[in-house]
């Protein structure tokens, strides 16, 4: 077959909470000048606005209230003055508020609406259908974009995940968090991820493990880049 190196693609890149995703993802996009989606930042920014606006009820989404405030939620990303994506909450920047620990306890359950999915997804497939983009998540190669021209599914050992969290959180100031309440947000945000029931965290079936666990940044970027020409080139 003739090599169209021209070609441009998309890379979904799904997997665990904080096995590194983005940054592979991020790294990629830049590299090969691709457009970056972290969707993981919508479902964020969707769980803000429930939490702001009240839509709980005995500590679950109260569904229905929220399946009609949708219209209202408009998600977009800005490049900062360092050029990196930061998300938007109808106008407002969200970037720092939906990393916080209020929202990463309670993005997962907001995460199981089939209302917000699709909602969600909807806007993902608009934005990827020219291709040269890079994408990740938990549902993109299997939901998404199916017949993505690459599929990476990422993991790392749950300590591994939590310590890089860790570092990240205190590097940004917030240094009242613990090791293990890290560790117990990773493992619940997999569990009901990997569980529910529309469109669970799995592998695509043609999608590529990488477990980063012992692997340094430049050679995971490196196995990346390789993959990334090879799969533009079919
Ligand atoms: O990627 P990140 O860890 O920021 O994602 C936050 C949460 O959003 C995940 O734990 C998951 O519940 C949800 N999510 C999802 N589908 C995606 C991306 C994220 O359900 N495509």
């Amino acid at each position: 077959m003739k090599a169209n190196n021209r070609k441009k693609i998309i890379v979904a890149i799904d997997g665990h909470s904080s096995c590194g995703k983005s940054t592979i993802a991020k790294a990629l996009a830049r590299k090969v000048n691709y457009i970056y989606v972290d969707t993981g930042a919508m479902y964020r920014a969707v769980t803000l606005y429930s939490l702001r606006n009240r839509l709980w009820k005995d500590g679950k989404p109260d569904e229905t209230s929220l399946a009609k405030h949708l219209k209202e939620i408009n998600i977009t990303f800005r490049l900062n003055e360092e050029g990196l994506p930061e998300t938007y909450l109808n106008g407002e920047n969200v970037e720092k508020e939906i990393r916080e620990m209020e929202v990463s306890s309670h993005v997962s359950p907001i995460s199981t609406l089939a209302s917000v999915r699709s909602f969600l997804v909807e806007q993902q497939q608009a934005m990827g259908k020219q291709g040269g983009i890079v994408m990740d998540g938990r549902d993109i190669g299997t939901t998404v974009f199916p017949n993505a021209e690459l599929k990476l599914f990422v993991t790392a050992r749950p300590e591994i995940r939590a310590d890089r969290r860790l570092k990240e959180l205190q590097g940004k100031g917030n240094t009242e968090i613990t090791l293990a309440e890290v560790l117990k947000n990773i493992e619940e945000r997999d569990y009901i991820d990997s569980h529910r029931e529309v469109s669970p965290l799995r592998r695509a079936d043609d999608a590529l493990v990488l477990d980063n666990s012992d692997m340094t940044r430049e050679a995971q970027n490196e196995w990346v880049l390789e993959l990334f020409e090879k799969a533009r080139s079919y």
